[in-house]
């Protein structure tokens, strides 16, 4: 449970923590929330030799609205989208989601860009931000790219950055259709979904249902063509590849899944 020596650096700027991540070279990590990463190092399953903390950069720390969408910093924690009125009025799904990640503790350290780029599929937002077509901004030494959500998970725990680059912002089209909902299934309260379902208008997204958050797409496509919330459930699992682990076994999730999306989808329409 003690970490292996590192090299602590606080940045106070996006520019310095890109530099002091560029100086530590591939065994440098960035630290935000410090609640994915820190307890990983404590199991030496990371073992960073450099560790910048970017958690007073507050240029990264926003939420607001920008022509089209709305801009959330990769600095905001779970629990300032959670409290939120521009989300609530906006993006209810991603305020509400945020409220359900782990206890307050939890919500108060965690942030939106921690829990994106650490891409662990049983993560609530990572389905989330799927679900609501948003598109990540990345820093690095030579410049800003732009991401979408659907290219950023690449496996499990592995996402679309490269070493050194620095997750800035989340952008979230406002939803063209309205009606959401989020369905957590888990044994406590604070834990992590054993399968979870983000809906938004007719987009559905799967959490812990295989090795990166999923959409589902053979629900989406029989939505489309006009089947009810229960019978476009019946498809939730057709395209994932569920985990079997302590929790739950591959099928349970499977049922589970189906269950979970047809709620979502019956909750989202009586919002709608
Ligand atoms: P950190 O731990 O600081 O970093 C995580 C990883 O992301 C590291 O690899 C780090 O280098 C990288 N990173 C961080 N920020 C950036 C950035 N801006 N750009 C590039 N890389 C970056 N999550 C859920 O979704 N649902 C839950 O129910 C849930 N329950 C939890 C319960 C407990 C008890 C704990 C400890 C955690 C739980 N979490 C849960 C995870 C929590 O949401 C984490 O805070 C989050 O996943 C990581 O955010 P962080 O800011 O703490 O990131």
């Amino acid at each position: 449970m003690i970490p292996a020596p590192f090299t602590y650096q606080r940045a106070s700027s996006v520019d310095e923590a890109l530099n002091l991540a560029a100086e530590g070279g591939d065994d440098a990590k960035f630290l935000a929330g410090g609640h994915s990463l820190l307890p990983l190092m404590k199991l030496r399953l990371a073992v960073p030799e450099v560790l910048v903390d970017i958690g007073r950069v507050s240029e990264l720390r926003y939420i607001r609205e920008d022509g089209g969408h709305i801009a959330v910093g990769a600095l905001t924690s779970h629990d300032e989208m959670a409290r939120s009125g521009l989300l609530a009025a906006e993006l209810p799904l991603l305020a509400h989601a945020a409220g359900q990640v782990g206890d307050p503790q939890v919500r108060h350290r965690g942030t939106i860009g921690g829990s994106l780029a650490h891409a662990d599929p049983a993560a609530d937002l990572p389905a989330v931000i799927l679900a609501l077509d948003a598109t990540l901004i990345a820093r690095g030494p030579s410049g800003s790219r732009e991401i979408t959500a659907g290219e950023f998970f690449r496996g499990l725990f592995e996402s679309a950055l490269q070493p050194g680059e620095l997750l800035t912002e989340i952008r979230i089209p406002r939803p063209q259709q309205a009606g959401w909902s989020f369905q957590k299934f888990t044994k406590r309260a604070i834990d992590w979904a054993i399968v979870g379902v983000a809906v938004q208008g007719g987009s559905v997204a799967l959490v812990n249902m295989g090795p990166t958050p999923l959409r589902a797409g053979a629900v989406e496509r029989a939505l489309a063509s006009g089947a009810g919330p229960r019978d476009a459930a019946a498809h939730a699992a057709a395209e994932s590849a569920a985990p079997e682990d302590i929790n739950a076994s591959c099928g349970y999730r499977e049922h589970l899944s189906r269950v979970l999306v047809a709620r979502a989808l019956e909750e989202a329409r009586s919002r709608a």
